[in-house]
């Protein structure tokens, strides 16, 4: 029986058991053992999908000992608005959203407060927009400005129809990288993973039927290999992203057309671009350089209801 540590990836977590792939192929089922504390993360469950973890096989069930250093992680709210957040995933290196316009349509606000909270995460971010097959001629327009108005912004942009095309495209945006993939029920989140690793279907009904009521799959995020190196993290329904931290005044460094300009307001740091005298970003808004809905999105999550200091 060995003793020999050995490191490995989690791929799913139920709270309790993680399921870590180590460099071998294999799949342990572990715990954590002891308290395992992570600087500045108060947290009561801190390992996450993505972690790089280090474990003793010994048991039968592995031992989590250490969390090893993270690149980034990606925090959730608590639904139960405790206060507290969990943390979804970690060392993501994109994050993925699939949207439509078509039913059940997802709102601008929706996709702006995801690519925020990418931003703040500094995770590059990549927009599927779905079922392309079912729009109207004026949401195929807007979808088109859409991308437009995204791509500026440096997102990755994809029109598809992911029942009725391949999804190359989307796949070789995937290769060698670790993405998030999110979306509002019913998008064709579970399409577009069935297109991309037809294996995953087999792998997520396993899942599902060896656990109690699925309880995870609705409540953590689980990770896929779609090859050697290219991983995809599916979430749950994620709705909020948790923005944790942030202060008002740094809300526009998330928005990269308002990043530069608020250098120029007369405020300056100080700006938060709402009714100042001579603020850089209002006027881009009036010249029509920002998107009216971009800003009126930044209006919202500023001026709106969330825990934002
Ligand atoms: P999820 O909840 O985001 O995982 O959505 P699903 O993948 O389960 O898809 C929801 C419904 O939309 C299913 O009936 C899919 O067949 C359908 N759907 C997904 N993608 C497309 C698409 O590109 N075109 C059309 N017409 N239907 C789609
Ligand atoms: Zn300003």
């Amino acid at each position: 029986m060995s003793t020999q540590r050995l490191n490995g990836t989690v791929m799913r977590s139920t709270g309790s058991f993680y399921d870590v792939l180590a460099p071998d192929g294999r799949h342990y089922n572990c715990r954590v053992r002891g308290k395992i504390r992570l600087e500045g993360i108060k947290e009561t469950n801190p390992v996450a999908v993505g972690d790089h973890v280090a474990f003793d096989p010994e048991h039968e069930i592995g031992s989590i000992t250490e969390i090893l250093p993270r690149t980034n992680h990606i925090l959730r709210q608590s639904v139960k608005k405790t206060g507290h957040s969990h943390i979804l995933a970690a060392n993501v290196d994109q994050a993925l959203l699939v949207v439509t316009l078509a039913m059940p349509r997802t709102s601008l606000g929706f996709i702006d407060r995801f690519l925020v909270s990418a931003e703040a995460f500094r995770i590059p971010q990549v927009i599927v927009f779905n079922k392309k097959d079912l729009l109207l001629p004026e949401e195929s327009e807007l979808t088109q400005q859409l991308i437009a108005l995204y791509t500026s912004l440096g997102v990755t942009c994809f029109s598809l129809s992911a029942r009725e095309e391949s999804a190359d495209a989307v796949q070789h945006v995937l290769q060698n990288k670790i993405t998030l993939i999110a979306g509002h029920s019913g998008v064709g989140k579970s399409t577009l993973l069935n297109k991309l690793a037809p294996h995953i279907e087999q792998t997520v009904g396993d899942i599902s039927s060896s656990s109690e009521k699925g309880t995870h799959t609705t409540t953590f995020a689980e990770m896929f290999q779609l090859d050697e190196r290219t991983f995809v993290i599916d979430t749950p329904g994620v709705k909020e992203w948790g923005l944790v931290d942030t202060q008002r005044q740094e809300l526009s460094d998330y928005f990269p057309e308002m990043r530069d300009r608020r250098l120029d307001c007369k405020f300056g740091a100080r700006c938060i671009h709402v009714s100042e005298p001579k603020c850089a970003v209002i006027d881009a808004v009036q010249s029509g350089a920002i998107a009216p809905s971009r800003y009126q999105n930044y209006l919202g999550m500023l001026l709106g209801e969330d825990n934002r200091k």
